[in-house]
């Protein structure tokens, strides 16, 4: 299995080293034929109208939203979540607009710019120490959204089907919990294309 980690911007080697650690095989790409042989992505944090601006720069778009139709898992977090959300407040055109979810960018306010807080994560575990920058929340979901973890009553955490999305930061602590059930989803979209 192997699983890319889209190098334009962020945490990236965060990023690969907790998913090798989770069993799987986890690469930098930026480039469109990296993107082939990938079985699943993820989307780091940083600045989302940068890195779309690269994505679209890069022609990376159209074989991202190609990995989707083909049933491969997508994990975008913090800036990777407006990635791919379909609607961002205040902007026109989502970016890759696949999740069911409208976000709000820079949601907690100048008071909670950076923040750390415990959250008890659905399907994931109680107690994992999340890391928020500049996060963005989850305003509105659709009804096959499934919410996994909330901060103040706002949704911080979801699952749609493929697309996996946490406004925080996952990849800047040692826990592996959220990315070892990432590395699960991918595992399982194996099976079932071996099924097909
Ligand atoms: N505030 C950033 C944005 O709107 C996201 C912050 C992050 O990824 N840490 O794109």
């Amino acid at each position: 299995m192997k699983i890319g980690v889209l190098a334009l911007q962020g945490a990236v080697r965060e990023h690969v080293q907790l998913l090798e650690q989770a069993g799987a095989t986890a690469v930098a790409v930026k480039r469109a034929e990296q993107l082939r042989d990938l079985d699943g992505l993820v989307i780091p944090g940083g600045e989302s109208t940068t890195i779309g601006k690269l994505m679209r720069e890069y022609q990376l778009t159209e074989p991202v939203l190609k990995m989707h139709r083909e049933g491969k898992p997508i994990f975008g977090t913090c800036a990777g979540l407006i990635l791919i959300a379909k609607r961002v407040e205040g902007l026109d055109e989502p970016h890759l607009g696949l999740m069911d979810i409208t976000v709000k960018r820079n949601a907690f306010g100048r008071q909670r710019e950076s923040f750390e807080a415990a959250l008890n994560i659905e399907e994931i575990g109680d107690n994992f120490q999340a890391v928020f920058i500049r996060a963005p929340y989850i305003e509105q979901a659709g009804p096959g959204v499934k919410v996994l973890a909330t901060v103040d009553g706002k949704i911080v955490a979801a699952r749609e089907g493929t697309l996996l999305g946490a406004a925080f930061h996952p990849e800047l602590t040692d826990d592996l919990r959220f990315h070892a059930y990432f590395v699960k989803m991918v595992q399982e979209s194996m099976v079932t294309k071996v099924n097909l």
